[in-house]
């Protein structure tokens, strides 16, 4: 496995992969990987010739008053997991070496408006530029996302076809612990209490999927959802919403494919959670 730290780099590389006739497969991250990360690279293996994981702790998507300093990261673990998963190259570039100053961003506003763009207004369009950048540096035929972040999934499709990548998005469903909670890198920030309290979000999912299936409202699809964090001390609730699965509208019904979506925060620590529902 090889580590890339430049721009210039990495094209090299590709550029001789491709010369191979060789099919590459991105997986882009933020880093300190955990077992949700790991069913990315894996399926990215299975598919692809060459997977190149990108670890960069992307500034741009964290606002002023987040946890851009505080994001955990260990790149010596993270390369060690990638050698044992099989990857061919991980880019991990300095801040430096991604963005000059001032530099463009690629944005695509109306799917980011609402769920976590409401609380975190300028996070997409820093993901859609790093992502937009690592497609062109990485030039991949395929690139995978989890539903974890299933409105950065949503995103980067549309994305992808407003702006013509030719490149295909592969979602991969979202990876938990044993007790129900989403795999996350912040999770590491969570006391013991904590850890217990973030399980309300697993089970309001839970109690979701059991209410939408039996076609419910989406506002009684939510109060129920709510009801389960509101009895939970330790959280509180940014926004439990259903949408459209393609525009990250509010509905009011589950008539077409819709996403629940969450972000509750546990102490100072703001976990999402979500799941899709299929009509
Ligand atoms: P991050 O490093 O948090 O930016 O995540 C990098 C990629 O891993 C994103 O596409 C995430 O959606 C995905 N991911 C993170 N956690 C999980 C999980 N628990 N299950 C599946 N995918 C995940």
């Amino acid at each position: 496995m090889q580590v890339t730290k430049t721009v210039e780099e990495t094209r090299n590389l590709v550029k001789n992969w491709k010369k191979e006739g060789k099919s590459i497969g991105l997986v882009p991250t933020m880093g300190f990987l955990h077992e949700g990360h790991a069913s990315l690279i894996q399926r990215c293996r299975e598919e692809n010739d060459i997977v190149v994981v990108s670890d960069f702790v992307n500034p741009t998507q964290f606002g002023p008053t987040e946890d851009l300093e505080a994001y955990p990261r260990d790149f010596a673990r993270d390369s060690a997991l990638c050698e044992g998963l099989g990857a061919d190259l991980i880019f991990n570039p300095e801040p430096e070496n991604m963005y000059s100053n001032p530099h463009a961003f690629v944005n695509i506003d109306l799917l980011s408006e609402t769920l976590c763009g409401k609380t975190r207004p300028i996070h997409f369009k820093g993901v859609c530029t790093v992502v937009s950048k690592l497609f062109n540096i990485v030039a991949p035929d395929r690139a995978y996302f989890g539903q974890k972040d299933a409105q950065q999934l949503a995103i980067i499709r549309k994305m992808v076809e407003d702006l013509n990548f030719d490149i295909q998005i592969v979602g991969c469903p979202i990876v938990r612990e044993a007790d129900g909670l989403a795999k996350s890198s912040r999770n590491t920030y969570l006391d013991e209490n904590e850890r217990k309290a973030a399980l309300c979000l697993s089970r309001a999912v839970k109690k979701g999927q059991e209410v939408i299936h039996a076609g419910a409202a989406a506002q009684d699809v939510l109060t129920e959802m709510k009801a389960i964090i509101e009895a939970e001390p330790l959280a509180e609730i940014d926004y439990v919403s259903m949408v459209d699965a393609l525009t990250m509208q509010p509905v009011e019904k589950a008539e077409k494919d819709v996403l629940v979506a969450m972000a509750v925060y546990i102490g100072k620590t703001r976990l999402i959670d979500n799941f899709s529902y299929e009509v």
